[in-house]
């Protein structure tokens, strides 16, 4: 066989490959290596203080620790409904060890929330951020929506002030992430990382009740304005946290505790005082004081 024979066979040969290939739905190519993404900001932005907790290590769930009595209601618990997060990204905040039908308190509620279109939010996702945690639980708290962090990873609170939120948690209230639910206001992350305005709160609404009312929490804990909007349709951080409020929310019968946002708490280490003041309240519910 010539060159030119040899050649002509060869080309037939990859354009039966490449036709094939497509055939089955194989479009491009794995790129190995990708370059990591730039370092991510907290949820508001701004400079985190010197209030922020060092990184954590990825891990199993600590075993060693001594704790007031379970919160979960039930043994189900629930797991974050994110896909697994981008190549490249590694959350600040260890993976919960959850069982696989996690979710099952929500029934087809997590696909509803990953199929929405229904504020402006949707456009910029790369995934929505459904919450994670117990499910039933008996403590749940409530941030404003994810960012940069959160929309990549699909887990809720993994940034900086998901760690300071889980030292919260885990060094203050003596309790493990896993015992809790975390979830947000809004399910999509804001542009830049905005604040959510008032009618994406309300559209992503009916999902919160959705949630919460899974959930049967005894305590949620609003963090941040945004938060108490959707819970307690207004706002004023600094005058709502530290009382306790009766839920208006129908369906829902928990006790809400207003408190300052960990990325406030970052930029803002004086409030911190006021926060364990509030965790305590929140505690004191919980153990029935
Ligand atoms: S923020 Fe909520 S209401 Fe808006 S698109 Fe996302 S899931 Fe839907």
């Amino acid at each position: 066989m010539s060159d030119a024979e040899a050649l002509r066979v060869l080309a037939r040969a990859a354009r039966l490959l490449v036709a094939g290939e497509r055939e089955a739905g194989i479009v491009d190519l794995p790129i190995p290596n990708a370059p990591r993404p730039p370092e991510a900001e907290t949820r508001t932005g701004g400079t985190p203080s010197s209030a922020g907790s060092a990184a954590r290590d990825a891990g199993p769930a600590r075993s060693d620790r001594t704790s007031p009595a379970p919160l979960e209601r039930a043994t189900t618990t629930a797991a974050s409904a994110a896909p697994a997060a981008p190549s490249g990204f590694v959350p600040r905040v260890r993976p919960l060890v959850l069982p696989a039908n996690a979710l099952a308190a929500f029934g087809d509620l997590p696909a509803r929330v990953a199929a929405c279109v229904a504020c402006r939010l949707c456009e910029g996702r790369t995934q929505t951020v459904f919450g994670e945690g117990t499910a039933p639980a008996r403590l749940v708290f409530c941030g404003e929506g994810p960012g940069f962090e959160e929309d990549r990873s699909g887990r809720p609170f993994v940034g900086r002030a998901g760690e300071l939120l889980t030292d919260m948690i885990e060094k203050g209230m003596k309790l493990r992430r896993e015992d809790v639910f975390i979830l947000n206001a809004v399910k999509c992350r804001p542009p830049d990382n905005r604040t959510p305005a008032p009618d994406e709160i309300e559209a992503c609404r009916p999902f919160l009740l959705e949630q919460l009312a899974a959930l049967r929490p005894d305590v949620i804990v609003a963090l941040g304005n945004p938060a108490c909007r959707a819970l307690l349709g207004q706002e004023g951080i600094m005058k709502l946290r530290g009382r306790v409020f009766p839920s208006p929310l129908p369906g829902v019968a928990a006790r809400i505790v207003p408190t300052y946002h960990p990325a406030y708490l970052l930029r803002n280490p004086e409030g911190k005082r006021d926060a364990w003041t509030d965790l305590k309240l929140v505690m004191s519910l919980l153990s029935g004081d």
